[in-house]
């Protein structure tokens, strides 16, 4: 590797190349304890330097894992001291705003709060959003097709993006930046970059669509007696909000009553709250027919209470009361799930892993909450101190978690990753979701574009050239 390190200085420069301790003072992820480990850290500046560090190590046989903003969730950024870490820290340019085309040209490592800043310049908005958005890039979040609290509105990040710039494996750029809303002129190659996790190229450039500013916000938290009276609420307000519902969050009790603490905004005991926003155009009209909405809601007896925010000041509580996972993880080592499923199997399915738990990780304590209007949930769950105190080792005791998560949503054909990915940590729950025949096409796709597998090795599945 120090002949490649030595060529990949050369050509970028001594600065873009980091080694040694400037490597391991690195930390690994915004949610993890440990440091980066690799065997260089390089940073190219622009998509010529991308190219150039990937031809380099195309040629040498040599591994890659690219970093963004470290904010993911299954480990699809680890590196090991095999690997060099290619990272798109320098590569923060907004290029342009097109405020007649409603488009954004940045560069991968552009900070997604960066990108909705410069579009509120423009009054226009960017469609994505989610808890790490101070941290988190635009090419990561594509790379990944990260979800976030908006998705019912403004779909996934894939909804967000109109063209990408991608670099192969052997350096070869792919410039497909398109601006329209439609091309249909072949395949739609954006779409072998968006979600595969940096294993089919390096995303260097993004075209982003933007959307018009909201001019109204309506934040409210109610409370639900069942979860048939959260679907029925669900379906009421898509009806009612003329297509502004903008968010549809469900606290499953437990995680309620964790994150309320003392002084819960709606009294505590209820089986489900849920946190609902509209963003609109016309702040009066937009008002008077959310709150209209809710009487219905109420009239027909699916909302028990509700509570609507009256400032901004509320509106910030309410969604740091949403956003507060740190909480469950006070009390000692928990294990954090993303998975999705239909509406109409979430009930019985999360009633189910709770079985399985109280069966097969007794102690366990476990809180529900997600973006359910999507489909998408997340559980946090830690062992129990009866586990901890038996000595279980936490591996095994992780696994027996993950069976009793992942092993129901075969039967109701939901997947094993909403909105997180796949990664190095869900790979071998992968079957669950994806049939052989979709996973041998995956593996053509990556024999194709990375036939040596040096792109975020063995990512989303084990991949190894003959
Ligand atoms: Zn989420």
């Amino acid at each position: 590797m120090d002949s490649l390190i030595a060529e990949l200085r050369a050509a970028l420069g001594p600065d873009a190349v980091l080694t040694g301790a400037c490597v391991g003072e690195r930390a690994a992820g915004i949610w993890r304890h440990d440091h980066v480990v690799a065997g260089a850290i390089v940073r190219p500046a622009t998509t010529d330097e991308v190219s150039t560090v990937l031809r380099l190590c195309h040629a040498a046989g040599q591994t890659v894992v690219t970093h963004g903003g470290l904010t993911g969730l299954v480990e699809g950024a680890l590196a090991s001291p095999h690997d060099i870490v290619l990272s798109t820290e320098r590569m923060t340019a907004i290029e342009s705003v097109n405020a007649t085309d409603r488009t954004m040209c940045v560069q991968a490592g552009v900070r997604l709060q960066s990108a909705q800043e410069r579009a509120a310049v423009e009054g226009l908005m960017l469609g994505l959003d989610l808890g790490a958005r101070g941290s988190c890039t635009i090419g990561g979040n594509v790379a990944t097709n990260a979800g976030g609290n908006q998705v019912i509105r403004y779909g996934m990040a894939r909804e967000s993006v109109l063209g990408i710039e991608a670099v192969l494996a052997d350096g070869t750029v792919v410039t497909s930046l398109n601006a329209m809303l439609k091309n249909n002129a072949g395949y739609d190659l954006k779409h072998l970059f968006i979600g595969s996790e940096g294993t089919l190229g390096v995303i260097t450039r993004i075209m982003l669509r933007l959307r018009p500013a909201w001019r109204s916000q309506e934040t409210a938290l109610l409370a639900c007696k069942d979860f048939a009276a959260v679907m029925q609420l669900l379906a009421l307000l898509d009806e009612k909000l003329g297509g502004t519902l903008s968010a549809f969050e469900v606290l499953w009790q437990g995680y309620y009553e964790l994150v309320a603490g003392e002084s819960p905004p709606l009294p505590a005991g209820s089986p489900f709250y849920v946190l609902v926003e509209a963003l609109g155009s016309q702040p009066a009209a937009d008002h008077e027919r959310f709150v209209d909405a809710l009487l219905v809601a109420e009239g027909q007896g699916c909302v028990a209470a509700s509570l609507v925010c009256k400032s901004g000041v509320e509106r910030t509580a309410l969604w740091a009361l949403r956003d507060n996972v740190e909480k469950a993880l006070e009390s000692g080592p928990a294990f954090i799930f993303d998975v999705s499923l239909r509406l109409s199997d979430m009930d019985a399915y999360v009633r189910q892993v709770l079985a399985r738990l109280d069966r097969d990780a007794a102690g366990h304590r476990t809180w529900v909450f997600g973006h359910a209007g999507d489909g998408n949930l997340h559980l946090v769950i830690a062992p129990g101190e009866h586990a901890i105190a038996r000595g279980d080792q936490l591996a095994s005791l992780r696994l027996c978690i993950e069976r009793a998560v992942y092993e129901p949503l075969q039967q109701v054909s939901g997947s094993v990753s909403g909105e997180h990915g796949i990664g190095l940590e869900k790979k071998r729950w992968l079957s669950i979701s994806r049939t052989p025949a979709e996973v041998a096409l995956m593996r053509t796709l990556k024999a194709a574009l990375d036939p040596q597998g040096i792109l975020n090795p063995n990512r989303i599945f084990d991949y190894s050239h003959d």
